[in-house]
């Protein structure tokens, strides 16, 4: 048996007793009012060995983990179609660039980039009845976790400094890549970047990328075993804003991250972890987060490669 709870503990402590670096993400308003240091850790494996550390029960916004939870949805909705509207290449630059997106005549590179996961938002409010209601139920679902919510101060305060991406969905829309209206959109967009959930619910929420076998309490395979296969590859390349191959040459396996400091990692039919701590590094991905992972895979000795 590999000693998971051991290494957990003492990566955890002895990263705590490093210096936090970075920053917090400021650019959005709310998020500025979040504790620097908080430091959460959740872990579950196949058989649901499980152990929480830290602030695990502290609940924070996901952001841009989201991305891979509406890009799943769109998947099962409407299969490889997706693919015409957005691409799979990393994109190698920063997840709002206006300049590629011309270059690519609108057709986001991938889904993780602002413009990819608003083109998703978009398959979604096509396709939904009650776009927002139905996203969260599907949320809840997966995750088993009936409580998780938006956060409304979250969503309004992004809708209110969100002029670049305000920008990148119009520009979208202007390249005929946009079927709904580009304030729909965006409203989706901010409502599915702000739900909250702690490291627990994250972990509980990604058992559908770890586990082939995972279906919903009422017995429903979300995902075919094609379509998670395809969503943690796109998780291993394109998961970390502009930094997606670092985080592949340290860490060693798919995963995503979010500007309010988490990161949630997947061993395909081994293990989900979630890491949350605010302070980010230059590339807008959590400090500690992306150490903790590192020391995690050296310590097991074990990752997909
Ligand atoms: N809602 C954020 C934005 O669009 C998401 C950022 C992120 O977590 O990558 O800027």
């Amino acid at each position: 048996m590999v000693p998971y709870k051991e290494a957990l503990e003492e990566i955890f402590k002895s990263i705590s007793l490093e210096e936090n670096k970075g920053e917090i993400a400021k650019y959005i308003p709310e998020l500025e009012k979040v504790n620097p240091d908080n430091f959460g850790v959740y872990f579950s494996t196949l058989n649901e060995e499980e152990y929480g550390l830290g602030d695990w029960e502290k609940k924070f916004s996901i952001q841009s983990i989201s991305k891979v939870l509406s890009l799943s949805l769109a998947y099962k909705i409407l299969g490889a179609s997706i693919w015409e509207r957005v691409g799979v290449e990393p994109s190698g630059n920063a997840f709002n660039s206006l300049v590629q997106l011309e270059a690519d005549l609108g057709i986001p590179r991938n889904p993780f980039i602002n413009g990819g996961a608003m083109v998703i938002c978009d398959l979604l409010i096509s396709n939904l009845k009650n776009p927002k209601e139905d996203f969260l139920d599907y949320v809840r679902k997966l995750s088993n976790c009936p409580n998780i919510e938006f956060s409304e101060s979250v969503a309004k305060s992004e809708k209110k400094i969100g002029y670049r991406n305000i920008a990148l969905c119009n520009f979208i829309k202007s390249f005929g890549n946009m079927d709904n209206h580009p304030d729909e959109v965006l409203d989706f967009y901010f409502n599915m970047c702000s739900i909250e959930m702690n490291c627990y619910e994250l972990t509980k929420t990604f058992t559908y990328l770890k586990d082939n076998n995972f279906k919903t309490e009422d017995g429903e395979k979300v995902l075919t075993s094609s379509q998670v296969k395809r969503i943690n590859a796109i998780m291993q390349t394109c998961g970390f804003y502009d930094e997606s191959g670092e985080f592949s040459f340290k860490v060693g396996l798919p995963g995503k991250s979010g500007v309010g400091g988490g990161i949630v990692a997947i061993f395909p039919e081994r293990y989900c972890i979630t890491v949350w701590s605010p302070r980010l590094n230059e590339k807008g991905n959590s400090y500690r987060g992306m150490n903790f992972l590192e020391a995690f895979t050296t310590k097991t000795q074990l990752s997909i490669f």
